[in-house]
Parts: structure tokens; C-alpha cells; sequence
């Protein structure tokens, strides 16, 4: 079924962006790179892509894709932060922590001020909590919230979460961006639809994940907030945002959000890290670090089982954040997949117990 699996090579628990463009993505890509059509957006590609998203939301969404999640993000931030504004959101988010300062810089210097909370999530009382310390004029004027979704450790906002969240976010007066690079990720966890933790409960901005589920490349910025969109274009095109050969960016859109594929291709993540979840739990003084609802497992393991496992050439990133290790699954991870990184886990425990 999957296009790699011929490979025979186990697929690593790397990161759901060492994976391939998903074969629906590729053939919608292949028919479009067989036509000759305007560029910068102009084509009936990027029209489809647009509206199938306006389909998906069940609303007149403003749409615009861009190359990656990192500027979607800064860009988001930028269209609501002034430079002497500030953007909340919590401590461990990509916003935070993984964009080398871009919402800072395409903000003009606004402040990205990051939050404690469980489990990677939010809480309204954290957040309406946050400012009262601000003095004034003397600290940046706070004009957005950042929610992620799923989280960046693998949890879920519920939708009245979202909802509450949001609500908050209004009586503080902020705009509400989502960055979902796993956002299907978290609709098929949830089993809603995507209006539900969007613009129903409150979001302004969705950054809508492409890359991770199954694209070669592309996010899409969308805006529930129209008004807020009303210079988006030159955002991008200033940040190198806008692809000429736009019609190659849009038309695997139209591969991945036909046939409701995206919400397959994150359903196959979400299950095997259940799977990996499941089976890691028979390795002794393994600890699960979050609750696994989404596409990742966060772990901590025993003393030698990662130097193990990596010798045997297993692939996996350390989180010193949080004290563990980030294993995750992708619409390309197969059962197989998951059943040989247990086994040689579980065998490597079986040894310790008997030497
Ligand atoms: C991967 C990811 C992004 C996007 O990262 P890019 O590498 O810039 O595409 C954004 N937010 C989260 C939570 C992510 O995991």
C-alpha cells in the first residue's frame, strides 16, 4: 500500500517529516506537472486547493500557501503583533522554541512570551493570569495567543478546551492563532469537525500542516478573520513566501485533502504510536512522560536502552525540555515498523534481566 514499503527498510521514529510525499500527493503532483498554467497562484490548481479547504471548514475562509510551518507561524504573529506587542503561548511550542527568533523578527521585535501548562496544553487561568504582571507601558501591550494543535508533546485541546482558551483570549483582547502542523492529526484523535476547534470556538489563523502529512512541501495559512488577511499576499511575498510555480505547491493539496487522505494519513500515525505506546509499556522502567493521543510517544527510558537502540541503528531525538525522548509516527510508519522497534526494545530488557 504505501509507496516506500518496498524500500525493506524500517522506517525510523525520527520524525514524521523523514517521510516521503504519500502516493495521492505524488500523482496529483505528477498530472499538474504535465500541464502549463499561469503562476504565482493564478491557476485552477491552487483554486481547487483553496476551495476544498473552504469545503473542509465549512466556511469563507481566505487561503494562502506557503512554503513551511516556521513562517506561516512568524507570519501569523507578525499580522498580529505590532512590534511593541506580545504573543502568548505555551513554553514548550514550536512559536517558542524551534524558529531561530522568526515571529520576534517578522513581528519587528514583538515579544514571545512562553506559558507553563500540563501535558504541552494551555490553561485559561494560566493565561489570563499572565499579563496582570505586565507594567503598562513599560512591558510589551500582549495582542495574541498561539495555541498548537495536537501539541508539540503529542496531547489534544479538546473543543470546548479550544473554546475556553479562546474566550479568554477575547476578554484579553488578543487574536487567536493555531499552529497545526498536526492538526489532522488531531481531528481524526478527536473525531470532530474541523470547525469545531477552529473558527467555531474562536480561532482567528489556522496554520494547516501539510509537510508532515504527506506533502513534499507546503503549509496552508488560513484565515478565518478575513479582514485580517487583507495584506497577507505581501507578507508573503516579501518573507520568500511566494512560490512562482505556485500550481506545484496546490495541486498535491488537491491529492491530500480528496478522498479525506489527510485524515487517513494522520490516522495511520495516531494508530501506530498507540501501537509503539502498547508494546513499550512490557519494557521494564520504561516511563511514558505523556498521555498518547496524537502521532508521538514521549519516553524516558532506562538507563542504556537509547545507546542500544540506536547501535542497532534506530533513528530518535532527545528532548531535554522535557527530560525524554520523542518517538514519532507518520503516515509511512507500518505496523512492522512499530513491531521491530518493541521487540529489539523488549529483547534488550530480557538481557539486562538475565545476563
Ligand atoms: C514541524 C512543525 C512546524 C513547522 O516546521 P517547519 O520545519 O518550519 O515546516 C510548526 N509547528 C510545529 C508544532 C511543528 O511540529
Amino acid at each position: 500500500m504505501n509507496s516506500n514499503q518496498s524500500i525493506g527498510k524500517p522506517r525510523h521514529f525520527g520524525s514524521d517529516n523523514q517521510a516521503g510525499i504519500c502516493p495521492e500527493a505524488w500523482e496529483a503532483l505528477e498530472k499538474a506537472n504535465r500541464d502549463h498554467a499561469v503562476s504565482y497562484g493564478d491557476d485552477s490548481y491552487t483554486a481547487e486547493a483553496s476551495n476544498l479547504i473552504r469545503d473542509i471548514f465549512e466556511t469563507d475562509c481566505e487561503v494562502f500557501f506557503t512554503f513551511n510551518g516556521t513562517a506561516s507561524n512568524a507570519l501569523c504573529v507578525a499580522t498580529f503583533c505590532q512590534s511593541y506587542n506580545a504573543v502568548l503561548c505555551h513554553q514548550l511550542s514550536h512559536v517558542a522554541t524551534d524558529e531561530c527568533g522568526a515571529p520576534e523578527f517578522f513581528a519587528g521585535g514583538s515579544k514571545v512570551i512562553g506559558l507553563e501548562g500540563r501535558n504541552g496544553k494551555l490553561k485559561p487561568d494560566i493565561v489570563a493570569r499572565s499579563t496582570a504582571h505586565h507594567r503598562q507601558l513599560h512591558f510589551p501591550r500582549t495582542s495574541a495567543l498561539s495555541l498548537t494543535q495536537a501539541t508539540e508533546v503529542g496531547t489534544i485541546y479538546q473543543p470546548n478546551e479550544v473554546k475556553e482558551l479562546c474566550q479568554v483570549a477575547r476578554e484579553m483582547n488578543l487574536k487567536v492563532h493555531m499552529d497545526g502542523a498536526r492538526f489532522a492529526n488531531a481531528v481524526v484523535a478527536l473525531d470532530c469537525h474541523p470547525r469545531e476547534i477552529t473558527w467555531e470556538a474562536g480561532i482567528d489563523v489556522l496554520c494547516l500542516g501539510g509537510t508532515k502529512n504527506g506533502l513534499a512541501v507546503g503549509e496552508a495559512v488560513v484565515f478565518f478573520d478575513t479582514k485580517a488577511a487583507a495584506e497577507f499576499d505581501y507578507r508573503c511575498k516579501q518573507a520568500g513566501q511566494l512560490a512562482s510555480k505556485m500550481r506545484l505547491i496546490s495541486a498535491p493539496w488537491v491529492g491530500l485533502l480528496q478522498n479525506d487522505v489527510w485524515l487517513n494519513n494522520a490516522r495511520q500515525g495516531n494508530a501506530r504510536a498507540r501501537q509503539l505506546e502498547e508494546g513499550l509499556r512490557a519494557v521494564a522502567g520504561l516511563i511514558i512522560l505523556f498521555p498518547v493521543e496524537a502521532s508521538s510517544v514521549f519516553v524516558r527510558f532506562p538507563e542504556g536502552l537509547d545507546t542500544a537502540l540506536r547501535d542497532k541503528g534506530w533513528i530518535f531525538y532527545d528532548f531535554p525540555d522535557v527530560d525524554g525522548t520523542r518517538l514519532m509516527c507518520g503516515w509511512d510508519t507500518t505496523e512492522d515498523d512499530v513491531n521491530q522497534f518493541v521487540a529489539d526494545a523488549i529483547e534488550w530488557a530480557g538481557m539486562k534481566k538475565s545476563p
